[in-house]
């Protein structure tokens, strides 16, 4: 009994790491030297040498606080490493540190002004760090179980029951939420921290939220087995969250919930002068200091003059992040207007940004990127079909070459290989198109069907 509930943790955790491979989870920093000199291969980057060392001199300055009112402007062709230099730069920074990426294109949505949009993207790039005196217990949840009510209504929630090797806690949710996104959001292997006077939760793992709102949800902590000495306690617990996090709990109308959903419409400017005395207030009292995170903008040629005026004066803030833009433009038009600019964007803000180019990859770059992604998607392949999926990512894109690692190595089980071979390879390559094949095959068939 005890070996299958085993197993099944065991299983459980096992998705859960699948699913937390991103896109850029193997980057673990910029990989450079004490003299800030780029490693060739190193943190899970690999070349862009003097791109690599340029943002080091930026994180240099960030460590150094010379950095306000500036932006990095990162310009290259797709798939040169531009996210994956402002990602690597965040995680220099600091495990806390936020990193916000989006693309310019993401303002134009039709649920909020384009300037509430840029002041959440910057708000999610700011964190706070916030020191509590309280004794805590730290646990790791080994299951979720979601205990619909008899008679629920579909999609109601009726319970949530987390549980630790050393605790239960069962939420009573009264019909709030929906189940698919909390079972996304709170994963067995998240690490929860229960505060030992209360027995409330005051945090799960890497998500924000606060004691004051688990309470809301009326949870209860049942201690199962506490075998003296078994549970970490802490005196003193230090959290990052972020200013965007602190002003969705705050807001009324939206509530912590929202934070799972990722849906909270506009915030009140209210309620963001009462976060920022607040914060001002902690800073002073010792509590609570800034941690300025990242923020990431793609496709920054994307965005209207509007927004590159309201982004000018962000950066002059004294709580700005740091503002890395990203584009593979040359002279465009500056949306919004009639004028053309280097790179669309208006001289008044080129004037305060560095630019940094990116340049794209050797053969031999792609060979190790691809082969760093095999290792983070554990993917055994054979180096024939390494110098196979290599080839096809140079003539098509690095982005591509990386799906067909997932895509061949199911094909390669399918066949109950161990190794993913040249014909795993060239079956992935069949099956799926890259863009060039794909626009190609359109192309054909409209001439046949359009007169
Ligand atoms: P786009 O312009 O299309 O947004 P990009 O320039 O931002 O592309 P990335 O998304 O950063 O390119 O790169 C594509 C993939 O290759 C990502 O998974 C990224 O982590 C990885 N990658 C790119 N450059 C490097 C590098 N120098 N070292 C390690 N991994 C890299």
């Amino acid at each position: 009994m005890a070996s299958a509930a085993a197993a099944k943790i065991a299983e459980v955790r096992e998705t859960t790491r699948v699913e937390r491979i991103g896109a850029h989870s193997h980057i673990r920093g910029l990989g450079l030297d004490d003299c800030l000199e780029a490693r060739p291969v190193s943190q899970g980057m690999v070349g862009q040498l003097s791109a690599r060392r340029a943002v080091g001199i930026v994180l240099q300055m960030v460590r150094e606080g010379r950095i306000a009112g500036r932006a990095v402007l990162l310009a290259g062709q797709p798939g040169t490493g531009k996210t994956a230099i402002a990602t690597a730069l965040a995680a220099a920074l600091g495990s806390d540190t936020p990193f916000t990426s989006m693309a310019g294109s993401e303002i134009y949505s039709l649920e909020m002004s384009k300037t509430e949009a840029l002041t959440q993207a910057i708000r999610k790039s700011i964190g706070v760090r916030i020191r509590e005196e309280t004794e805590i217990i730290e646990g790791e949840v080994v299951e979720v179980q979601i205990e619909r009510p008899a008679t629920g209504m579909g999609t109601k929630v009726g319970k949530l029951i987390l549980k630790t090797t050393d605790m239960e806690t069962v939420y009573d949710l009264g019909g709030k939420m929906i189940e698919s996104v909390l079972k996304e959001k709170v994963q067995s292997g998240d690490v929860i921290f229960i505060d030992k006077a209360t027995g409330k939760i005051t945090r799960i793992g890497r998500s924000f939220a606060r004691a004051r709102d688990y309470d809301a949800t009326g949870a209860q902590t049942r201690f199962v087995q506490c075998p003296e000495g078994e549970l970490q306690k802490r005196k003193e617990v230090v959290h990052t969250v972020t200013l965007h996090e602190i002003d969705v709990i705050n807001s009324r109308t939206h509530g912590f919930l929202a934070l799972f959903s990722g849906d909270t419409g506009e915030i009140k400017p209210e309620i963001r002068d009462q976060i920022n005395g607040k914060v001002a207030e902690w800073r002073e009292e010792g509590k609570a200091e800034i941690v300025p995170g990242v923020l990431f903008i793609d496709e920054v040629h994307m965005l209207d003059i509007e927004c590159f005026s309201f982004l000018n004066r962000a950066l002059e803030n004294e709580m700005a992040p740091i503002v890395i833009m990203a584009t593979n433009r040359g002279i465009t038009k500056i949306r919004g207007t009639t004028y053309k600019s280097p790179h669309g964007i208006p001289l008044d803000l080129l004037d305060r940004t560095i630019i940094v180019p990116t340049s794209p990859y050797e053969e031999n770059e792609l060979k190790e990127i691809l082969s760093i992604r095999c290792e983070e998607e554990d993917c055994q392949m054979s180096d024939n079909a390494l110098t196979v999926l290599t080839r096809i990512s140079k003539e098509t894109s690095l982005r591509y070459g990386m799906q067909l690692i997932m895509t061949s190595s199911l094909i390669a089980r399918k066949r109950k290989a161990h190794e993913v071979d040249v014909e795993d390879i060239k079956r992935a390559y069949q099956l799926f198109f890259d863009e060039g094949r794909s626009v190609q095959f359109l192309k054909e068939y409209q001439q046949e069907f359009m007169f």
